[in-house]
């Protein structure tokens, strides 16, 4: 679907431009909390505050930002002096309570929908009223995440592509209670931001998850049934679709636990055992190996 608003929904949020937006609140440090609080801070336009539990998190955060703009440095697309800026702008907090002054606040923690509901009940009581609540999620519904709120018309989803800085993706997911102002607003930050938007309802894994979990499940069941190593499985995909990563080195860059978690998000939403999580990737996300970010996955990484 393109992106454009639904004239049948209704709009009762208070007008947030991004004109007025001030501060962007992202929770979540890890690998796509990391990213986006890197392009909010590039953009130039807003404070930024990026969240997390764990101080451990926010320095690692802290690092891979400062490198990543190093390398737009390098390629001489950001001056040095524009990366202090942007490092600047960027604010490593530990309390939630340190967003309370967010305009918009984007949510990129662990894809779990009884914590992602925690965090947003608590946001709720926090934010300034006219403030808009975004998920990052990859499948989890928006209308219930919604229903943690009393503002459940300023709930949407913003789906950043991994690695935010470099893919042009974002999948923008109406609940269904979401406001055309709150989905406007969101489009417009999208676009400011240079990203591509799309818009998807409110189902099951989206759009982008649903179409691609299958594929990556699949491909671990040739490894699990033995039909061919995960090399051979990745070369197929790579040099006989043209794919530019193979399925399994992609679920490992994504993360085995959120790769089993949309899948769980879709076998139970849609009730379609064609969703069943592979035997082998519930053992690997059980035994600790969750891909890149863990140094072993179905590859092996350098951490
Ligand atoms: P990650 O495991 O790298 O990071 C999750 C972070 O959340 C960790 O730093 C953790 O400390 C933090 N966290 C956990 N509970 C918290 C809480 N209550 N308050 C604050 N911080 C908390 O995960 P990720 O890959 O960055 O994924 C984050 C979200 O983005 C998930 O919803 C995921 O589905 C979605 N997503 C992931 C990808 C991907 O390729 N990995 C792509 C698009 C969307």
């Amino acid at each position: 679907m393109m992106a454009t608003a639904n004239p049948a929904q209704s709009d009762s949020t208070a007008a947030t431009s991004t004109c007025s937006i001030k501060t962007v609140g992202v929770i979540g440090a890890g690998q796509m909390g990391n990213g986006i609080a890197q392009v909010m801070a590039h953009l130039g336009a807003f404070n930024v505050i990026l969240q997390d539990i764990e101080r451990a998190q926010l320095d690692k955060a802290k690092a891979s930002i400062d490198k990543s703009l190093g390398k737009f440095v390098e390629k001489a697309t950001l001056s040095a002096d524009d990366k202090s800026a942007a490092m600047e702008r960027l604010d490593f907090q530990t309390d939630l309570q340190a967003l309370s002054q967010a305009d918009v606040v984007i949510e990129a923690i662990v894809e779990n929908e009884t914590i992602k509901q925690q965090v947003f009940q608590k946001l709720d009581s926090l934010l300034p009223p006219h403030a808009i609540m975004a998920s990052n999620t990859s499948s989890i519904s928006i209308t219930r995440l919604a229903t943690a709120t009393h503002r459940p018309e300023q709930v949407i989803g913003m789906h950043f592509m991994n690695p935010v800085p470099l893919m042009k993706l974002v999948e923008i997911i109406r609940g269904a209670q979401t406001s055309d102002t709150t989905y406007q607003t969101i489009l417009a930050l999208g676009n400011r931001l240079g990203k591509t938007c799309v818009c998807s309802q409110d189902y099951p894994g989206f759009i982008a998850n649903r179409i691609l979990m299958p594929m990556l499940n699949e491909a671990m069941f040739a490894v699990y049934e033995g039909v061919g190593s995960p090399q051979d499985i990745d070369t197929v995909m790579k040099l006989g679709m043209n794919h530019p990563m193979g399925p399994l080195t992609l679920a490992d860059f994504i993360g085995l636990d959120t790769c089993l978690s949309i899948l769980n998000v879709l076998h139970e939403g849609f009730g379609d055992p064609k969703y069943r999580p592979c035997p082998l990737l519930v053992q690997k996300v059980n035994a600790g190996y969750l891909g890149r970010k863990a140094g072993k996955g179905f590859f092996t990484y350098d951490v």
